[in-house]
């Protein structure tokens, strides 16, 4: 899940709260490139009994295309993953002063305070800009925004230069943590190239794959669920909660991971998710 120290739009405080009243019983934080959220999180999940796992999500990229590399169980305190983070939210800094420009270019002036502004001086994001561009009447939704402006090979598209997959592994790994591919059906691969991104991912020290999330289809489980097990990888789920109004997955209505996977928070020594009643 997401909270406002990324691109969600809840307080970690009002999130834990949600996640309790869903009566989830086991939740991450994985917000984007940063930990500023866990502290928080950790004490106000232990206040309402719910088990949690520390966790980010890492933006990286494979062949071009931006992956996001989930860590679970991380400890925050490592040295080298902080440091990795630290590169990631300067780029992401830069990179708003580029968008802002590159939209005033475009005759749109104002985006980059804007969706710094949404953002709360926190993580900047292109979803910030995007939802800052639907506010100010620029555009009537978060897909015409990337459509326009935001998405790959749009004006205000900044090539982007994240971290080698292998590298957000590995910094995952040092922290004590298992790193998982988020929405892997979210990248558009063929079989055979979702096939390869995986054996990379694994020979990498990867250890599981999102299965199930709130931010790729229902589809895309079965198929992810039996690569998973024909290449030794555990199986994650995950809303991928942003907040209520933003996306499409509310907290606990995923479907449990199909037969046969092994579920990633075993590999971390917790038990089931969801409250059985
Ligand atoms: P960023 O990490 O700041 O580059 O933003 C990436 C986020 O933008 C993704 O996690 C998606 O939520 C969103 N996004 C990326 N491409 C698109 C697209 N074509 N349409 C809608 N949302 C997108
Ligand atoms: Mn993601």
């Amino acid at each position: 899940m997401h909270s406002l120290h990324s691109d969600g739009s809840m307080r970690v405080e009002d999130l834990v709260a949600r996640v309790a009243k869903r009566e989830v019983r086991l939740m991450a934080l994985t917000d984007h490139d940063n930990t500023a959220g866990i502290a928080v999180a950790a004490l106000e999940a232990a206040r309402h009994e719910i088990d949690f796992i520390p966790g980010v999500e890492v933006s990286s990229e494979w062949n071009g295309i931006g992956i996001h590399i989930v860590g679970l169980g991380i400890d925050i305190e490592n040295q080298e993953l902080q440091a990795g983070l630290d590169k990631i939210m300067e780029f992401r800094d830069w990179r708003a002063a580029e968008i802002g420009r590159l939209l005033e270019s475009a005759g749109i002036s104002g985006a980059e305070s804007g969706a710094r502004q949404l953002a709360g001086s926190r993580m900047v994001g292109r979803t910030h800009f995007a939802r800052w561009l639907q506010d100010s009447g620029h555009c009537h939704d978060n897909g015409e925004a990337f459509q326009r402006w935001l998405g790959r090979g749009q004006v205000a598209y900044v090539p982007s230069d994240w971290i080698p997959m292998a590298e957000a592994v590995s910094w995952i790994r040092q922290a004590g943590g298992v790193a998982v591919v988020a929405h892997p059906g979210r990248y558009k691969l063929s079989a055979t190239r979702l096939r390869a991104l995986f054996e990379e991912f694994r020979a990498a020290g990867g250890g599981a794959v999102e299965v199930s999330s709130g931010a790729q289809g229902a589809a895309d489980r079965e198929h992810l669920s039996k690569l998973a097990q024909q290449l030794g990888l555990a199986a994650s789920l995950g809303s991928d909660f942003h907040g209520p109004e933003i996306g499409h997955a509310e907290i606990g209505q995923l479907a449990p991971l199909p037969e046969g996977v092994q579920p990633v928070w075993e590999c971390l020594g917790h038990s089931t998710p969801i409250a059985t009643h």
